[in-house]
């Protein structure tokens, strides 16, 4: 069995969401190689970076990243596996490759709970809970301000009547 740990800066950007692990960042490998009747077993701890935008406010964030996978690299080519084992090497990258593209999330968040933006100023509303009032919209978009809404559609007076109960 042999045992190694290194740090492979990323050749190319991997993922293509709304984070992905750019091109230089570092991946930190922690890797195990054992010998098996059929190859090499190797078992891989992949951890990384993904740097992007959060899917709700926009801002930029960083989120740790950590893939494992265990693959088998035959001494023969079989139908059995899909990795050989060539010229006494195992090439781990496909798979560091596709696991860590997977693990990337889809709506990545900078905080579970992040209101995300204002409809209407488009400011971050983390940034500004007191938004409940309007503040001076963009000139740009000036003329829309004919555009308001329609009457409340909301307003439930019903449900006012049934609250005085015992
Ligand atoms: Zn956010």
């Amino acid at each position: 069995m042999r045992e190694q740990q290194f740090d492979v800066p990323v050749p190319e950007q991997l993922g293509e969401g709304l984070v992905s692990i750019r091109q230089g960042s570092d991946l930190a490998i922690d890797v195990r190689l054992e010998s098996v009747h059929e190859g090499i077993l190797a078992t891989a701890e992949v951890d990384a970076t993904a740097e992007g935008e959060c899917g709700r406010c926009l801002i930029d964030i960083a989120l740790p990243v950590r893939v494992e996978f265990q693959e088998l690299f035959a001494y023969h080519s079989g139908e059995a596996f899909e990795y050989e084992v060539q010229d006494d090497h195992v090439d781990l990258e496909p798979l560091i490759r596709d696991a860590a593209v997977l693990a990337l999330p889809f709506q990545p968040v900078c905080r579970p709970d992040c209101p995300g933006l204002d409809p209407e100023t488009g400011q971050r509303l983390a940034d500004h809970p007191e938004l409940v009032t309007p503040v001076e919209n963009d000139p740009r978009w000036a003329a829309l301000a004919g555009f308001t809404a329609s009457e409340d559609e909301g307003a439930d007076a019903a449900s006012d009547a049934d609250q005085q109960r015992d």
